[in-house]
């Protein structure tokens, strides 16, 4: 895996596959990070190009967070910026790369990614049903960053399914459905959960590009 932090060099010039981690700047509970979204996007990133021997360029740290716009913390860009962002920079890298995969960690970035065929994608999906900073998001940030985890602020927020609860999200916000900004519950989060889930994120996204 080679990372765009380094010196420009012969490898460049020749260079096939680059990801691009995308992650959102927006609260994630009273208990994980504003980057959470962007710390997992960039782990899984590495990881694939160690996989795939791939580059990998510094995250998109601000996406389209809407609905967690009513809760300090939160700095979003919206869908039309985020797609404007992703296509000029897949024309930048593609001038000198074969292919460039983003790889999301956050949900609300997909109508950014879909709105263009120039924008080639996967996504940190998990089989869990934790919507946000619930047990999945809390695992692997006690994985990934413990040091960033306030486990003593963590509490439940909102456990219904995403189906219930999205026609109010979608006309309030998450704060409509649950006042903490939690949908799940953190409790029984643990750093070993949090390196299974990454394993079997990193195993979805290898396999699908390869
Ligand atoms: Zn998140």
């Amino acid at each position: 895996m080679s990372s765009l932090a380094r010196a420009i060099s012969a490898e460049t010039a020749g260079a096939g596959l680059v990801l691009v981690p995308l992650g959102s700047t927006e609260q994630h509970g009273p208990h994980l990070p504003l980057d959470t979204d962007t710390v997992i996007a960039t782990a899984v990133a590495h990881e694939v190009g160690a996989a795939l021997d791939a580059w990998v360029a510094p995250p998109v740290a601000y996406g389209s967070s809407g609905e967690h716009q009513s809760f300090p913390g939160t700095a979003s860009v919206g869908t039309e910026a985020l797609t404007h962002v992703l296509v000029e920079l897949v024309r930048s890298l593609r001038t000198w790369a074969s292919r460039v995969v983003i790889v999301n960690a956050h949900g609300g970035n997909v109508a950014a990614l879909t709105a263009s065929d120039e924008i080639e994608w996967v996504a940190c999906a998990t089989e869990a049903h934790d919507l946000h900073a619930g047990i999945t998001e809390t695992s692997l940030m006690l994985h990934l960053r413990p040091e960033s985890v306030r486990l003593d602020a963590a509490e439940p927020g909102n456990t219904q399914p995403l189906s219930e609860i999205l026609p109010a999200m979608l006309a309030g916000g998450v704060a409509a459905v649950s006042p903490n900004g939690v949908l799940g519950d953190p409790a029984g989060a643990t750093p070993e959960e949090g390196a299974r889930v990454l394993r079997h994120m990193v195993a979805e996204i290898v396999e699908r590009l390869t």
